[in-house]
């Protein structure tokens, strides 16, 4: 038995309700709770009150010297005692934990862990032990763990230190012992147990430093066997591109091709016609010109026989795609239909079986496109973009379907070149490195709200110009938590400001036909002003749209600013970012002023990981790069490069197809899908 394979249920205490809320954090193995690591830890050693700092949390020790003093207001309540700490009177405080009163008895000695208010001398408590019971968490470490709905900490430990003990014989090493050897790791067991429940700092630094290797090798492991799979298995299309067409295809479009897309084009069309299979990132920042080169990438698997595909993360750009893709091959004879939720039963029904048969050539659409009961007659590439990206996984699954095709995925997220080597060791890259000429700089202001009369007057300036404009909010509605704008009043301020205007109003919780109507009216000019969320964010064009606002923009990523604001700037008028925002922090600030002293994105790339401290959250999501479970791509940047080469090295040897002792790793490979059966012989 592997712990892979035992329901997390087997652990004494996980029953039906607690396993339905672990599956949700995806937790439904025994390993899959041990490999759940805390992503820090709450310090429980007892500190001195001298070295102490203002709102710090911490954990002191001292004797109680005042009877508790219970206070009511309504539902709530709050007690409090003076504890003398090492010669100093300190006001210990709980809120609404009123049957401490009883225990809290004069003269009595108590762990107290909290914030600490320095001017009142007071502490919030937020734990308590007494040592005459025994203490259990004071002076140690105790894990802490991403939980959410009824979960709490306090079971996640539980959880995972009964399943340690009743499993911990069973974890098994798995990293090759050269490896543990050349970076002195812990053993696995050794680092699993430490991690879930460290003695001090420093044994939980060494085991996390184990784990992250463990995570970043395995992760560079399956890439690179992948790679070598399909590297060293001519089994991809050697598709036959009739060049002379795709040459008069470029020649017809309505503008010249810049360098950078030149090259791009050709080193996709030399993958194409190679019997391996292409995989490759095409990066360019908004604006570039990524359209193109996919169309004619599209165009050249067509003239070689094949299908394509073209797989975009909403519906508004798979149509928005699906028109202009239609207008550029319409004289070409190409036929190309469009797939997303919204398209009927029987439409579907139809669509499917003229893919089958071949009468289609390109089908663009949503994610399902890919996946379920599509079947082409024989599918040449597909394009993806980043949020879509094809990891191993789905592209093993596609070879076991019998499609091997060719694949490109578009990112408009710069990544500084050697993170995406290293991130994506399983991906050639092509960068299209300027914009096209003639591109007016979007010119970006930022504001504070206070000047919001004058973005008003933007608004109606452009207008009067015969322009539109996009207002961003980060919210849809009105939020007791967050005091920032939504869309929903901004949209009905907006319309009662301009009257003779027609103020439109978009955001995620419509539907995609809703979605739909009102992107075409903006495209039309019949909405002058669009309120949206950011579900605006990627590929829509609209050339007429002159003005960019963002609400509070300070809510945003560096990136995410950038990729709003390159929905302006698209057409031959000179284009505005107006970003509103009060930033609280200096980092703040020098975010904004990123934003208004460049428009290059991988600028902008490059001070957003700037301003990132360690340790900050990483968002993924924004980044573009994959997301870890205990390895941090900024943190760990030295250690996913070592890993790198350790997993290159040893997939490139004989004796790691063969050996017994390299078993687990083959079976980890196994387990994640990267085979497609028959490669073991
Ligand atoms: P992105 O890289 O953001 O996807 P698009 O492909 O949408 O960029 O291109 C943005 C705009 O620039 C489109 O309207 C497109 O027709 C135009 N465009 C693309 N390549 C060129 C070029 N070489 N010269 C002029 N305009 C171009
Ligand atoms: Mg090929």
């Amino acid at each position: 038995m592997n712990l892979n394979e035992i329901p997390v249920t087997e652990v004494r205490g996980i029953g039906g309700q607690k396993a339905e809320e672990l599956q949700a954090l995806g937790i439904t193995r025994v390993a899959h709770l041990l490999e759940y690591y805390p992503f820090r830890y709450e310090d429980y050693s007892i500190r001195d009150l001298t070295q102490v700092k203002d709102g710090e949390k911490i954990t002191v020790q001292g004797k109680i010297m005042s009877e508790p003093v219970l206070q009511r207001y309504g539902r709530k309540n709050r007690l409090s005692c003076k504890v003398v700490i090492d010669h100093f009177f300190v006001t210990a405080v709980w809120f609404n934990r009123p049957f401490l009163k009883d225990q809290l008895a004069p003269g009595r000695e108590i762990v107290l862990t909290g914030k600490w208010d320095q001017r009142r001398h007071q502490m919030t408590v937020s734990d308590s032990e007494f040592p005459d019971r025994g203490t259990s968490k004071t002076g140690t470490l105790q894990p802490v763990y991403s939980v959410g709905g009824s979960l709490t900490q306090h079971f996640m430990r539980k959880a995972t230190a009964q399943a340690l003990t009743q499993y911990s014989a069973m974890v098994s090493e798995i990293i090759p012992a050269e490896l543990l050897r050349k970076y002195r790791l812990l053993p696995r067991r050794r680092a699993m147990e430490i991690i879930h429940r460290p003695q001090g700092t420093e044994d939980g630094n060494e085991a996390r430093r184990r784990m992250v290797y463990e995570e970043l090798f395995l992760f560079q492991l399956k890439m690179h066997a992948f790679r070598a799979i399909t590297r060293n298995r001519a089994d991809g299309l050697a598709q036959q591109v009739d060049l002379p067409k795709v040459r008069a295809f470029v020649r017809g479009l309505p503008f010249t091709l810049t360098p950078s897309q030149k090259k791009v084009i050709a080193e996709i069309l030399q993958d194409m016609q190679e019997p391996y299979t292409m995989n490759r990132l095409l990066q360019g920042d908004v604006g570039a010109g990524k359209t193109v080169v996919a169309a004619a990438a599209l165009y050249a698997t067509v003239t070689a026989g094949c299908q394509g595909a073209l797989m975009v993360p909403t519906e508004i750009l798979a149509e928005q795609h699906n028109r202009s893709l239609t207008a550029m091959f319409e004289p070409y004879g190409l036929q190309v239909a469009l797939l997303t939720g919204s398209t009927t039963a029987r439409q579907r029904r139809e669509l499917l079986a003229s893919l089958q048969m071949g009468m289609l050539d390109i089908l663009v659409g949503t994610h399902a496109l890919i996946q379920e009961d599509v079947f082409f007659r024989k599918l040449g590439l597909v394009v993806t973009d980043e949020q879509h990206r094809f990891g191993v996984n789905q592209r093993s699954i596609l070879r076991r379907k019998g499609m091997n095709p060719d694949v490109l995925t578009m990112t408009a997220t710069p990544i500084p070149r050697t993170l995406a080597i290293t991130a994506f060791g399983d991906l050639d890259v092509s960068t299209l490195r300027e914009l096209p000429k003639g591109r007016k700089p979007i010119k970006t202001y930022w504001v504070r709200h206070e000047m919001f009369d004058r973005v008003l007057g933007f608004i109606r300036r452009e207008a009067d110009e015969g322009r539109q404009a996009y207002v961003i909010c980060p919210l849809i509605e009105e939020s007791e938590k967050l005091d920032v704008q939504n869309a929903i009043d901004v949209h009905v301020q907006l319309q009662q400001a301009f009257p003779d205007l027609k103020v439109g109003l978009l955001h995620g919780r419509m539907t995609g036909a809703e979605k739909d109507e009102i992107m075409h009216r903006f495209k039309d000019g019949e909405i002058h002003t669009l309120v949206s969320t950011t579900v605006i964010e990627v590929g829509v064009d609209v050339p007429n749209a002159t003005l960019m606002v963002v609400y509070d923009a300070d809510r945003f990523g560096l990136s995410q600013l950038h990729q709003l604001r390159g929905r302006v700037g698209r057409g031959e008028h000179q284009s505005f970012c107006v970003l509103i925002a009060d930033p609280k922090t200096e980092v703040g600030k020098e975010r904004m002023q990123a934003m208004t002293d460049t428009t290059d994105g991988f600028e902008i790339a490059r001070r957003d990981l700037e301003l990132r401290g360690p340790g900050d959250f990483f968002g993924t999501k924004q980044s573009g790069l994959p997301d870890f479970r205990i390895a941090d791509m900024m943190v760990d940047f030295e250690t996913m490069e070592l890993a790198r080469d350790d997993a290159a090295e040893l997939v490139a040897r004989q004796e790691f197809w063969t050996a017994a002792e390299y078993i687990p790793l083959r079976d980890f490979l196994q387990r994640e899908l990267i085979f497609d059966g028959d490669i073991m012989d």
